[in-house]
């Protein structure tokens, strides 16, 4: 007898001839995450297994967090072939419990002598004569006590949720627009949760934005790096280029025009590093520069896709996925971004391209997007 944990993937049933990559792929991340608590993983029969970690509720808060991961649950693993001893420790395992009861059997092992009904009844008989508090129920249980008859025979009774989605790697490559605000980080996660790698950039323009609003970036992006399989993150002087605009373009196009500098200069940095798309934390309508009209604009400059997962949420929705990822309170903190620093007092919501273009010929904006990258500082998360 020992104790494993097994952990269930999701959406990889799917997958077809490629079904063995994405669970090589799983299996990889699964070690990653355990790495830090010693656990033993392998693949056996459909399901990943994890043994011998030296913190086992670690092991599973992190294993819940990997993307790809269906569900998990603490699991006993016994020989099968000793069938006396997997009805024992159904007893053992069921014996405090109180209410009603089922026993769900699952057989994969089809050259095992009985089968999934057989099991069930044999094993819900077994308990029932030896716990008196449990009555069965197979319509709705309280309790569901699960058999499944693999290699071995496992046992367990709670699967834990976790998160879903793919495992990061098996799907491409996006960088993300990265601010220190709630909606970024969560569309970094949302995107990632299907199986994309990223990276991010931030913007920064000192010394209007502080070293606190730095170090607010840096701190959500290693909040990130763990679901996310580690985060590259571009630093991006962003103060002359602002300076500029302020001066030259049309005062209510200012956040505009910086968001299309912004766009240009994450692109450039994307194709770099052979990523396929930019992500950004926008939703319709939630402030002046994201309007349908002004998303149009913005959109135009940008040579590969915008992901904009956000896209249809509520502000309150995002704030209860930021709480659920673990961003909120870092995003909370009050530091100043620089789309905070010289913002206009009449943002133009319905913007006119000819206003947007007759300001950017004003600028040398190669000369400006070529300095920026140059003083971009790059962190390994
Ligand atoms: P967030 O909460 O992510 O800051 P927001 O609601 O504050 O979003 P905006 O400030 O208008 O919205 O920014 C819209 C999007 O533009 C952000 O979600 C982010 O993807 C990108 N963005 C804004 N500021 C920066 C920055 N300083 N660096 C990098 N990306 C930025
Ligand atoms: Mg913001």
């Amino acid at each position: 007898m020992r104790k494993v944990l097994q952990v269930r993937f999701s959406e990889i049933y799917l997958k077809g001839l490629n079904r063995p990559y994405f669970l090589r792929m799983l299996v990889e991340r699964v070690r990653d995450a355990v790495k830090h608590v010693q656990g033993h993983v392998w693949l056996s029969d459909s399901r990943i297994y994890v043994s011998d970690a030296t913190d086992v509720d670690e092991a599973l808060r992190r294993i819940t967090r990997v993307f790809g991961v269906h569900s998990v649950c603490r699991a006993i693993e016994l020989e099968k072939t000793d069938f006396q001893a997997v009805r024992d420790m159904a007893v053992q395992m069921m014996q405090n419990e109180t209410g009603s009861f089922k026993v769900e059997a699952r057989r994969s092992d089809k050259r095992f002598p009985m089968d999934s009904p057989a099991i069930n009844a044999d094993i819900g008989g077994y308990v029932l004569e030896r716990v008196p508090a449990l009555t069965v129920d197979v319509h709705r249980p309280q309790h569901l006590l699960s058999v499944e008859i693999r290699d071995k025979a496992y046992l367990y009774t709670k699967p834990i949720p976790g998160v879903g989605g793919m495992p990061v790697g098996t799907n491409g490559r996006a960088t993300v627009l990265l601010s220190g605000g709630i909606d970024s980080p969560v569309a970094a996660w949302m995107v990632a949760k299907r199986g994309v790698s990223m990276s991010a950039v931030h913007f920064q323009s000192p010394p209007y934005t502080s070293e606190r609003a730095r170090d607010k970036v840096v701190k959500l992006a290693q909040l990130l790096s763990e679901s996310l399989c580690g985060i590259r993150l571009h630093l991006v002087p962003f103060t002359d280029i602002q300076m500029q605009i302020h001066e030259k373009c049309h005062p209510d196009y200012t956040t505009l025009i910086m968001r299309r500098y912004m766009m240009r200069i994450a692109a450039r940095i994307a194709h770099a590093e052979r990523a396929q798309a930019l992500v950004t934390g926008e939703s319709i309508g939630q402030v002046a520069s994201q309007t349908m009209h002004a998303l149009q604009c913005t959109d135009a400059v940008a040579d590969m896709p915008v992901f904009r997962p956000l896209i249809g949420f509520d502000k309150q929705e995002i704030i209860t996925l930021a709480e659920k990822i673990g961003t909120f309170e870092t995003s909370s903190l009050p530091y100043e971004d620089c789309c905070t620093v010289f913002t206009p007092k009449h943002p133009a919501t319905k913007p006119k391209m000819e206003i947007i273009l007759e300001g950017e010929a004003k600028l040398d904006s190669d000369a400006l997007v070529e300095a920026a990258l140059a003083g971009r500082e790059i962190l390994e998360l």
